[in-house]
């Protein structure tokens, strides 16, 4: 098929057509300046979704989890996107996942989308336009978007400054008992899934779990909202339907007593340190050979300091740069 201009894709994606919406996440994964006024235009229409991250150590269960999500949301009468990103190639989890849904009872459900984003190297985090694919799929309606991810470094924190609601998935039986624990991530979920609960092992998981979330509330301040611990078994479909419930909870929970706001600007700061750093990044790139060049010189004769240098870059780069 022809090439569609991004803008001309905009109106397709609010009518929800999944070929517009693949294609316009192909062009924000790749950085494609073209468009940029398309994601802009969607970005504009978006807000009303209830994003919410998922993320637990490889092996944990969150892609069977996620499918039996997805399910579960359908069975609510809602539309539910999933954004898979994937820290090493575009063709194993997320792809996986996808084949799943494709495959399983949600196979042509309309109601289900599937993308996987591959992180390629970025510098830790979510991948470079997960952010914009997630205001696309809000833009073009569905109700919950869903970004699953690997444990694996940043990727755990930035889920949670960008999701509304976080949910961290520990396993029995993957060495540690809680991996969250050992990942530093205890604090970032909203609701913490144990999987697995029919083998023997998930009481211990739990009942650790439990014992170190209340260890937390002694120390701490009572939050409003305490974090269950809900526990699933994807193999007796159990538990699916209290985890939908816990993020249904929490997303109530933030509309009643006002934390949505909170939680919002600060996605929106986030966002915006995160737009400017891939700006000046990106410009940094293009001046090598010059602006930047220059400067190198006076760095390593010690006339400058990269302290110095940077910001005489920067004024540079404001005064003389194209946006
Ligand atoms: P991910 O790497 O976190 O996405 O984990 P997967 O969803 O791929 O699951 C990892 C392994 O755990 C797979 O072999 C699954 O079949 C298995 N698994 C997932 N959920 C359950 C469950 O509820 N019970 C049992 N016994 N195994 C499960």
């Amino acid at each position: 098929m022809a090439y569609i201009p991004s803008d001309q894709l905009v109106a397709r994606v609010l009518d929800g057509d999944v070929r517009a919406i693949a294609r316009l996440l192909t062009r924000a994964e790749s950085g494609v300046d073209e468009a940029r006024g398309a994601l802009d235009a969607l970005f504009a229409r978006a807000g009303r979704a209830h994003v919410v991250g998922i993320t637990g150590v490889p092996g944990s269960g969150k892609s069977t989890l996620v499918a039996s999500l997805a399910a579960a949301v359908r069975r609510s009468g809602r539309r539910i996107a999933i954004v898979a990103v994937d820290p090493s190639s575009p063709f194993s989890g997320g792809a996986i996942l996808g084949d799943r849904i494709r495959m399983g009872e949600l196979g042509g459900d309309a109601g289900v989308y599937v993308r996987s984003m591959a992180t390629r190297g970025a510098l830790g985090g979510l991948a470079r336009g997960t952010l914009e694919a997630v205001d696309v799929l809000d833009a073009a309606g569905f109700d919950l978007v869903l970004i699953e991810t690997v444990g694996v470094g940043q990727d755990e924190v930035d889920i949670a400054r960008a999701a509304h609601t976080t949910v961290v998935v520990s396993a029995p039986g993957l060495g540690d008992d809680i991996q969250a624990i050992k990942a530093g991530i205890l604090e970032i979920a909203d609701v913490h899934v144990v999987s697995k609960s029919d083998r023997a092992d998930a009481n211990r998981t739990i009942a650790d779990l439990k014992g170190m979330l209340a260890l937390g509330l002694s120390l701490g301040p009572r939050a409003p909202w305490q974090p269950p611990v809900v526990a699933t078994s994807a193999l007796r479909g159990e538990g699916i339907d209290a985890v939908l419930a816990a993020i249904d909870a929490h997303r109530e929970a933030l509309a009643s007593s006002g934390e949505i706001d909170v939680r919002r600007a600060a996605i929106a700061e986030r966002r915006l340190l995160k737009a400017s750093e891939e700006i000046l990044r990106d410009r940094f790139a293009r001046e090598r050979g010059g602006r930047v060049q220059a400067l190198l010189g006076a760095l390593t004769a010690r006339t400058l300091s990269p302290h110095a240098a940077a910001i005489r870059l920067l004024d540079q780069l404001h005064s003389g740069g194209n946006a």
